[in-house]
């Protein structure tokens, strides 16, 4: 594939981002050198996806390909034929292994509030990550019951991440700490915020659990409003309650809510989700999409499948199943994070990758309802690009 260009137009950067997802990247030691401020740094309040040799090092957290700014993951695979790179002469770029140029390469800035002081002492960035450049990522519960119980999602890095690496973030974000380190943020008008996303993982008890996360988010959209940025997207990603009459606690709120799906195949869903299926189980779990969307409405309730564990056809079939009922699919394309048991697992394809976007892209000219959940601002997601119709235009 040749993507050679100094300036990538918004196709040859999908096509970049899409080689990105599935090979990963790998710093040069130049780049090292010279990453760090004014960028942000990557920081880890949820999973790892680097190379364990990498996680010390300062390195971007995503990176904005050519003018479409085009926003991608930089997962670190020391075997990557993709180099992040830095000279002299181009400053910084992404590359081949020979050194050769294919684009300058932006990144987000660090925001001011990161450094913000909470009155119980700590910052900002230790409740708050600024993700894909413009989404508030609050992960207000930093661990999970089913990883309690021994049966974590297989591509779930909470725990070796929480575990293994230098973690300076809040276990358990309480209410007004949530209020306080959110208000801070949203003073910072320099930062350029789209969203706020709060999830976490699990409690034990389903109906405790969610309303633990539906009061968090009442919370914040109090916040929101009174700061009066009413550009922001207030979004929740959370695990269905038992009662799912209780998903009546988010009317009124406008928030985008994301109960994920995963993988639609039944057997691979039990493979892969041993938790979900013990808890619950996948028809429960179908049976909150449709009840969500009942009650809030179509467009207000999203669902993430990861993008490579089964085949096309499946995938099919669920994000058929999901937008029918007024449920939008998101494609989180999947990659093998470190001390998880689909490490060694392949991410998928450049071809596949194309397959699930373009059928993505076809749900989103069908369905007027379906908006993106992580408009500009999605690393592994592929939504934006699907929502731009950019699948379409790539070339044979
Ligand atoms: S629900 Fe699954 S993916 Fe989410 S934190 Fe728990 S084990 Fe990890």
């Amino acid at each position: 594939m040749t993507l050679l260009s100094t300036e990538l137009d918004a196709t040859a950067a999908l096509r970049l981002k899409m080689q990105i997802l599935h090979h990963g990247i790998v710093p040069t030691r130049p780049f090292l050198d010279h990453y760090g401020a004014p960028y942000l740094e990557k920081r880890r309040a949820y999973g790892n996806a680097d190379d364990l040799a990498f996680v010390g090092d300062s390195l971007p957290q995503e990176a904005y390909l050519g003018p479409a700014r085009i926003i991608t993951s930089l997962n670190i695979r020391p075997a990557s034929p993709w180099r992040l790179d830095w000279s002299e002469e181009e400053g910084f770029f992404v590359g081949d292994v020979h050194g050769t140029v294919v684009t300058p390469v932006d990144f987000p800035r660090r925001p001011a509030f990161y450094d913000y002081p909470m009155s119980s002492g700590g910052t900002v960035k230790n409740l708050i990550t600024l993700y894909g450049g413009g989404s508030l990522g609050i992960f207000v519960y930093g661990r999970c019951a089913l990883v309690d119980m021994g049966k974590a999602c297989q591509y779930c890095s909470i725990e070796p991440n929480r575990s293994k690496t230098d973690i300076d973030f809040a276990n358990v974000v309480s209410e007004a700490k949530l209020r306080e380190a959110l208000a801070l943020a949203l003073t910072d008008t320099a930062a350029p915020i789209k969203q706020i996303m709060i999830n976490g993982g699990n409690f034990p008890d389903p109906d405790k659990s969610f309303r633990y996360y539906a009061r968090l988010v009442r919370a914040a959209r109090e916040v929101l409003d009174e700061s009066g940025r009413e550009d922001i997207e207030l979004h929740l990603i959370v695990y269905p309650p038992s009662d799912l009459e209780l998903f009546a606690e988010l009317k009124g709120i406008d928030v985008g809510v994301a109960i994920n799906t995963e993988v639609y195949d039944a057997e691979i869903f039990r493979k892969i989700c041993p938790g979900k299926t013990v808890v619950g189980g996948q028809r429960h779990l179908h049976d909150a999409l449709c009840r969500a969307a009942e009650i809030l409405g179509p467009g207000h309730v999203y669902s993430i499948l990861v993008g490579g564990l089964e085949p096309q056809e499946s995938m099919d079939t669920g994000m058929e199943f999901l937008s029918g009922y007024g449920v939008t699919p998101i494609i989180n394309v999947f990659h093998a994070d470190p001390g998880t048991p689909l490490y060694s697992h392949p991410e998928p394809s450049i071809e596949r990758i194309r397959e699930m976007g373009t059928s993505l892209e076809r749900l989103f000219r069908e369905h007027s309802f379906m908006t993106p959940f992580y408009m500009s601002c999605g690393r592994n997601s592929i939504d934006t690009e699907a929502y731009l119709g950019l699948f379409s235009r790539l070339p044979a």
